[in-house]
């Protein structure tokens, strides 16, 4: 029910269009308070009512377990990187799966402060296999969704060795449920499925809470920002109330008789399965990732003749779909769907995709 284009940017990226026009609606006088959200100190009662609400619908639609602290953090993905090995490493040994290339950052960037090991390396078409974990590692990181390779875990990996999982799930977070059981802490920038860039949600077990390193911030201390409920400093106060009207959305999304996080789970995987057949079918387009881990957020796909690849970018934007260029370190495509984008802007790229190679091959 929109003219607005689709648009497919990785992140920051599309959000609900009814969140978008509930925000212009109450962006000069949210609720009667005669002051934009932007506008209110967080600790007054209307924004405390806000992340309060944004936080409980949060774990109600992920079924957040009660010994996990919600955390509303800044610094994105790229600043837990450094936050999570000041936190949770003790200086000592961290072991990184690579998977693609958002796995290889969180590598070196914890570099700085601990001892890493590459537990196992793929090509960022797969998932390897057979890992070399230590048993006296703080914690094994792993990215559940590579938004650059378009890899993703559909089962997180189920450690036995008693050191807990960190997964950086910034760009499939909330698109899916997670299994709680197998994670110690999560983390993820909200410029994907859950609103504005400058807020960083963390899931993190309270037994993993007290062990930062001296270097480390004080408001990048999670037992301290768990302790002041994320309100240590000033949290991105327009970011969190934009992510709980995403969760008022997510909560009422209702698709495939399903609601929720279920029905948004399940419009995902028939957009995904949309595309990826499309691609398959065509000897024109391709995508190159394993099968089995084959991300439904983040779709990258070439062209078999690069050299159209600008008119398919130019012709893709004067049809309406946006931001289909692949990240500048893999080329080609890569058409990010996440949670707000709905079914028909897939089916408008599935006819784009049909009618481009029958004018071009
Ligand atoms: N991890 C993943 C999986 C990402 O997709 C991104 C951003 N695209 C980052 C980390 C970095 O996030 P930020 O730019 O918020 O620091």
């Amino acid at each position: 029910t929109s003219a607005r284009p689709f648009n497919f940017s990785a992140g920051p990226a599309t959000l609900p269009e009814p969140v978008l026009r509930q925000v212009a609606a109450e962006m000069l006088d949210w609720h009667g308070s005669g002051m934009s959200v932007m506008e209110m100190s967080h600790r007054g009662k209307e924004f405390i009512s806000i992340a309060e609400a944004a936080e409980r619908d949060l774990r109600e639609l992920l079924s957040v377990p009660e010994g996990f602290r919600v955390l509303f953090m800044q610094g994105g993905g790229l600043g837990e990187n450094a936050i999570v090995p000041m936190n949770l490493s003790r200086g000592g040994k961290v072991d990184v799966v690579v998977t693609g290339s958002w796995s290889r950052k969180s590598a070196a960037e914890a570099r700085r402060y601990a001892n890493v090991q590459i537990a196992a390396e793929g090509n960022g078409r797969e998932i390897p296999r057979d890992w070399r974990l230590r048993d006296d590692a703080a914690y094994v990181h792993v990215c559940s969704n590579e938004t650059i390779d378009g890899v993703e875990f559909h089962d997180l990996p189920h450690l036995t060795h008693g050191v807990p999982l960190v997964i950086d799930c910034s760009s499939h977070l909330l698109s899916r449920p997670i299994d709680w059981s197998r994670v110690g802490l999560a983390f993820g920038g909200a410029q994907k499925n859950i609103g504005p860039a400058g807020l960083t949600l963390v899931f993190v077990r309270e037994e993993l809470l007290g062990h930062a390193l001296d270097i480390c911030p004080s408001a990048f201390n999670y037992a301290t920002v768990a302790a002041a409920h994320s309100m240590f400093n000033t949290p991105p106060t327009f970011a969190i109330y934009v992510a709980g009207l995403v969760f008022q959305w997510a909560r009422q999304f209702e698709y495939a008789g399903k609601r929720g996080l279920a029905a948004l789970e399940q419009r995902n995987i028939d957009k995904a399965g949309l595309l990826y057949s499309a691609l398959d079918a065509s000897g024109f387009y391709e995508n190159r990732v394993d099968l089995a881990c084959r991300s439904r957020m983040n779709v990258p796909f070439f062209l078999q003749d690069e050299a159209l690849n600008e008119t398919f970018l130019a012709e893709a934007k004067a049809a309406g779909l946006l931001q289909l260029k692949g990240h500048k370190t893999v080329g080609g495509m890569r058409a990010s769907i996440y949670n707000a984008m709905p079914l028909e802007g897939v089916q408008a790229l599935v006819g784009f995709l049909k009618d481009f190679e029958a004018r071009h091959g």
